[in-house]
């Protein structure tokens, strides 16, 4: 027997929810996965941690003043500021920055012809027209890690001919911390209760995001730019339980879903392995413990912004750059206490309104609209 050569893992946002959940699985398989980069944005003293743990090539800090002292903490590794470094020494790119920050990974892990283990949804939203084409390139292929879209691309591997068979993709959304409240109950909610989430522990953005069914949208939008299913067929439907992750009805009538318990080390651990599935279980079912699974109709009168993002995705071009940019500059006002919930949906639905998109044909465009997208949302946010 041959000596196993092992999978070359990076992971920008190392240091985030879905970064460090990473590192949990590659634990849990330690002679298949070697680490040979890490990022991170700030959190100096937990990535230092964590590159003495994993002990990688490359290690990226994002924030120049904080370089010099990640530097003198590692001498065993290239410590850089540069997010694309990571992307030369791995087999895998896991790419989970959170927002727009992470669109270079994206491109360039795809330019360079590898695997992308995709939890930045953003990215991909943002830039769809600049990424598709990139897809094309010899040995680059996404490999979803959002975990209903890991759950689509899995039920998609029961048809032989996906363009013919599928007759519609149904998302399923968890409905959030704030499901069936009111507009007038949700004047008044609060940062630590949009924080609250029922079913997963995620980043502070998405976690607002799910609270806003932003997150659905976004999602919505990805599902489209992944699996190129149109608008039409592309359905959301509340599953409170988060086990169901998310289904392919195809056209003979039947539907293929994933399920088991809300564990992200599971889409993880699929983008790391595939095509093969990893010898160690996350989140299995205990069925006897399964009470009830139940589906009920998304509420985007109180809920826009999933009803704006399917609009948004519909325009194309530079608009989910533009939404998803403004979406940003608002939960990061909300989270930092300046803004209201209410006044998140408020922000996207008024810039864009006025906004008319355009069809990118460079990266440029896509940095062009995100600009604008974020100093309409100060704008509006300032009056
Ligand atoms: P998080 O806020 O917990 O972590 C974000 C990570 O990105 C951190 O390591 C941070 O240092 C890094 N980062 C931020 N800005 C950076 C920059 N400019 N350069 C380099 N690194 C930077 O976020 P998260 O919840 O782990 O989410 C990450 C992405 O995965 C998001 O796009 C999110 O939508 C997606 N996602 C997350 C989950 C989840 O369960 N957390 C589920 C599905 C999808
Ligand atoms: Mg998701």
């Amino acid at each position: 027997m041959g000596e196993i050569t092992p999978v070359r893992v990076a992971i920008a946002g190392s240091t985030g929810s879905i970064g460090t959940q990473t590192l949990d699985v590659i634990r849990a398989d330690p002679n298949h996965f070697r680490v040979v980069a890490l990022a991170a944005g700030s959190s100096v003293a937990q990535l230092i941690e964590q590159a003495n743990e994993f002990r990688p090539e490359i290690v990226v800090v994002s924030r120049e003043e904080l370089c010099q002292q990640v530097a003198a903490a590692l001498p065993f590794a290239h410590v850089t500021t540069s997010l694309i470094d990571v992307v030369e020494v791995a087999d895998v790119v896991v790419n989970a920055v959170v927002g727009f920050a992470g669109l270079p990974v994206t491109l360039e892990t795809l330019r360079a012809g590898k695997r992308l283990a995709l939890a930045n949804k953003e990215s991909l939203i943002a830039a769809g027209p600049i990424v598709q084409p990139l897809r094309h390139t010899p040995g680059a292929l996404i490999v979803p890690v959002d975990s209903e879209h890991c759950a689509i691309h899995q039920c998609l591997r029961s048809s032989e001919d996906t363009q013919r068979e599928v007759h519609r993709l149904v998302l399923t959304a968890s409905g959030g911390p704030f499901r069936g409240k009111t507009r007038a109950e949700l004047a008044e909610v609060t940062v630590a209760n949009a924080l609250a989430h029922p079913t997963w522990s995620m980043g502070p953005k998405i976690t607002v995001d799910s609270s806003t069914l932003m997150n659905k949208g976004l999602e919505v939008i990805e599902a489209h730019e992944l699996f190129g299913t149109s608008y039409d067929s592309i359905d959301v439907v509340v599953h409170p339980q988060s086990v169901v992750h998310s289904m392919v009805e195809f056209t003979d009538g039947s539907t293929i879903a994933q399920l088991s318990m809300p564990d992200m080390r599971l889409p993880i651990s699929y983008a790391l392995d595939y095509p093969h599935r990893s010898p160690n279980a996350f989140g299995a079912i205990s069925w006897r413990n399964v009470k009830e699974l139940t589906f009920s109709e998304p509420d985007v009168t109180t809920f826009r912004c999933l009803a704006i993002a399917y609009e948004v995705g519909r325009m194309g071009g530079t608009a989910p750059a533009f939404m998803s940019a403004a979406n940003e500059i608002a939960v990061e006002a909300f989270l930092a206490g300046s803004i209201s919930w209410l006044a998140i949906a408020d922000t996207v639905d008024a810039v864009m309104q006025k906004y008319s998109a355009e069809t990118p044909t460079c990266v440029e465009d896509i940095l062009n609209a995100d600009a604008r997208g974020r100093e309409a949302a100060k704008k509006w946010l300032a009056q």
